[in-house]
Parts: structure tokens; sequence; C-alpha cells
């Protein structure tokens, strides 16, 4: 039977032509999940990179390095930064390009019209991107997703099936975290096979968190050596779109590029005091307290997400200087590498984990010894810090000026 829907089309991302690590990452998963879709079902589907940007054709070597059997290339001035119009009406017309994409790989079935699968990342420019694509394409998207398994599944729903037992084949289980960072969520994209509604809906797609998969563990035939530079005779590809504007998708134009740093620089701190919502039972005092071991560390202070939604009273001081956007640690905020990382009153979610885990050492203050951040600690101090902080701040005071 020929498949109208083929291939893992994961999007290049990196900045002004430098890779993103998470690029690295959904080819290094990609990979990895094509490898075992292929063997399970004797099929033969390809991983396939798509790259926008402009003098960036070095990144498609490196992502045929990184796991990519083909990279499908758009190199233009206009796509140097993303921007959503152009990105969005690039994208969707790549992964819909039957000739193209049979370049890319010959295998594809003449009935092609639409990606099997595909991967963004869930940060600045892939949660915006997968949602206008998906949105063009006409299918569902999963954002924030950490952990992908293909698997065939037998569902009876009220409307999808009619009520009746169906088997799906196929089928991308995408798991995300909710909102606390425990409970996992599991989300199926089916199509419908109720007569009355039917529709079929593909790519199943998503959007995954930087940080969480593994890129491939580069195999040395890498970019230096020539070897995988996507030759055909390599059975590697890359294969070049040529884009084309009209002066609508040129409405809006890029006049002037900066990159804003804030001030509070958590990524240059070789020391960080984090805290989280184990501060609720005196908010005010508690990060005083912080505040003041903070110092005496020469350490930049960073919260947990709910923080920076301001959920306790506090004084408006207090507000502006720390339970702000620009102190968040996690997904959603800073990825840091200190020297020393430490968490007080933070539970230690998956969301929050992904921002700190590089750092060298890591000591958490939490009275709960189930806490998950336990399991990323080198020390775990158990006690409140209404009780702890105060004995540390007395220590290190002890030590003096010259420690
Ligand atoms: C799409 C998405 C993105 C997200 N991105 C981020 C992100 O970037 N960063 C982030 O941090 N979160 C993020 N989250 C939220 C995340 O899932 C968690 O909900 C959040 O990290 C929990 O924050 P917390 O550890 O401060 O609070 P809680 O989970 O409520 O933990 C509070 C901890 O304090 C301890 N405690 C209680 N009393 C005391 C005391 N007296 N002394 C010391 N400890 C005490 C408790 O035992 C508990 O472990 C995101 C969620 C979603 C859905």
């Amino acid at each position: 039977m020929m498949a109208k829907y083929q291939h893992i089309f994961v999007l290049f991302e990196h900045d002004d032509g430098n890779a993103l690590n998470v690029s690295y990452e959904m080819l290094g998963e990609a990979r990895r999940l094509m490898d075992g879709f292929n063997e399970r079902y004797a099929l033969d589907e390809r991983v396939i990179a798509v790259l926008l940007g402009h003098n960036v054709r070095e990144l498609a070597y490196k992502a045929i390095d990184a796991g990519a059997d083909a990279v499908i290339l758009a190199d233009h001035e206009e796509l140097r930064y993303p921007r959503v119009n152009l990105y969005t009406k690039v994208i969707s017309s790549i992964v819909r390009d039957r000739m193209l994409v049979k370049q890319a790989a010959p295998n594809t079935s003449d009935e092609y019209v639409k990606p099997r699968y595909m991967l963004f990342g869930a940060d600045g420019i892939g949660r915006h991107l997968s949602s206008t694509v998906l949105a063009e394409l006409e299918s569902g998207l999963a954002s924030d997703v950490n952990r992908l398994v293909i698997d065939d599944v037998t569902i009876t729903h009220q409307y999808k099936t009619n009520g009746k037992p169906e088997l799906y084949r196929h089928v991308l289980f995408m798991y995300r975290p909710d909102f606390s960072g425990f409970l996992w969520t599991q989300i199926l994209c089916l199509d419908n096979r109720n007569p009355t509604i039917a529709r079929e809906y593909s790519p199943q797609a998503c959007s995954v968190i930087p940080g969480v998969f593994k890129p491939l563990q580069r195999d040395g035939q890498s970019v230096d050596d020539g070897s995988r530079r996507g030759g055909v005779e390599e059975g590697y590809r890359i294969v070049e779109y040529k884009p084309e504007f009209s002066s609508d998708d040129l409405r809006y134009r890029i006049v002037r590029r900066q990159i804003i740093k804030d001030e509070i620089g958590l990524e240059d701190s070789r020391v960080v005091v984090a805290f989280g919502r184990g501060i609720k039972d005196d908010p005010e005092g508690n990060i005083r307290m912080i505040e003041e071991f903070a110092n005496l560390l020469n350490a930049k202070v960073a919260i947990s997400l709910p923080l920076s939604k301001q959920p306790f009273s506090v004084s408006s001081a207090m507000k502006e200087k720390y339970l702000i956007p620009a102190r968040v640690v996690g997904s959603s905020g800073k990825r840091i590498a200190p020297r020393l990382y430490i968490a007080i009153g933070i539970s230690g979610a998956m969301h929050h984990i992904v921002g700190m885990k590089e750092s060298d050492t890591v000591i958490a203050i939490n009275p709960d010894p189930d806490a998950p951040i336990k399991d990323e600690s080198d020390i775990f101090i158990q006690g409140r810090l209404e009780d702890v902080l105060p004995i540390l701040i007395e220590s290190i005071r002890g030590l003096g000026p010259s420690r």
C-alpha cells in the first residue's frame, strides 16, 4: 500500500548560523525512533532535517553528522533570522513538496502528501513555528514533550471511532509533564475513523523540551574528515529548496536586531542560590534571609517559575527585585551551569531540573525526603529553610572575611 504520510521531519534550529543544542537532541531522538520504527514495521522511512537560514550550508553537514539521513536546505538572505510568516510558509511548502521530499528520500511513495511525524524545539523559535506550521498543515500539536514512543494502540472513542474499537498503527505517543511537573500526560494525534466525521491527521507533531533528549554520540565520521558530507553516493543527501517570496510575504522587515542581555547575569555567576514555593510560610522574611545568604556567598539569586507569577504577598520592592521572569531557571527560563547551585524550597520538577542539571555541585534544602530534587543533589539537607539557613549563615559569618 502506498503511504501518504512518511518520514520524520526535524526543524534544525540555529541562531544566525550557531546550531542550538536542541537541534542535535531532536535529531538524536528522531534517529533512535526511526531506527526502531523501520525495524519493527519493516519499512524504510527517513530522518529529514529542515534547515532555513542564510549561508548555513555547513549546518547541513552537522545535521547529517547528528543523525539526519537528508537535509532540505532553504538558504536565502530573507531567511537569516526566523520570521513567523516566512518560516511558516517555507517549512510548510518544503514538507508538502513530494518531488523535493523524493530527492531527499528517494524511496518516498508517489502518494506522499505530508510528513508522518514532525519535531520542533520547545523554545522561543520552535514554540511559535510549531503552532503556525501545524495550523498550516491542518493537524494537531503537542507542546513541551519530553518522551516519545512509537507503538500501535486500540482505541474505543465515542466520536473518533463511533464507539467501536479501532486499531491505530504507528502512533506517536507524546508524553509531557503537567503543570506540577510530576504527573504525565500522554497525547495522541489520531485520525477520525467515524465515517460521519472521517478525517486524517498528519503529521503527528510536537515541540520537545530542550535538554531532555540525548544527541547521538558522534561516530568519528564527522564533518571534519569529509566522509559524511551528504553526497548522494554515500546515501546522505542535502537538497536545496529555492524559496520565492511575494511582496506581501516581505511586508515585515527586520531593520535592526539587538540581543538584550538582562542585568541579572545568572549565566555568568559561579554560585547561584535559587528559591521556590517552599518560602511560603514567611515569604518576605524568608526572601530577606535568602538574600543575606546569597550575599555572603557572593551568589546570584534565581527562582522557580511559579515564583515569577508572584503568588505570595510581599513588598513591592521584593517583588520587583526577585519575583521576575529574568530570574527563572528551567525550560521556560535560563539554563545555567554554575559551580554551585543551592536549591531552597524547590521540589525538583522536570521543567526546573533541565535548567540547572549541568551545575557542578547541587545542594538542596527541603523538609521532604522524597522531593525529586534529592536525586539531583550532591548534598541534600533535610529540613525547613527557616531552621537550616540561620545555621548556615551563622557558620559562614564565623569563617570571617578571609574565607
Ligand atoms: C510548560 C511548563 C513549563 C514550565 N517551566 C518551568 C521552568 O522553566 N522553571 C520552573 O521552575 N518550573 C517550570 N514549570 C513548573 C514546574 O512544573 C513546577 O510546577 C515548578 O518548578 C514547581 O516549583 P517549586 O519547586 O517552587 O514548587 P513546589 O513544587 O510547590 O515545591 C515546593 C517545595 O518546597 C518544599 N518546602 C515546603 N516548605 C519548606 C520549607 N519551610 N523549607 C524548605 N522547603 C520547603 C516542599 O517540600 C516542596 O518540595 C513549568 C511548567 C510547565 C507546564
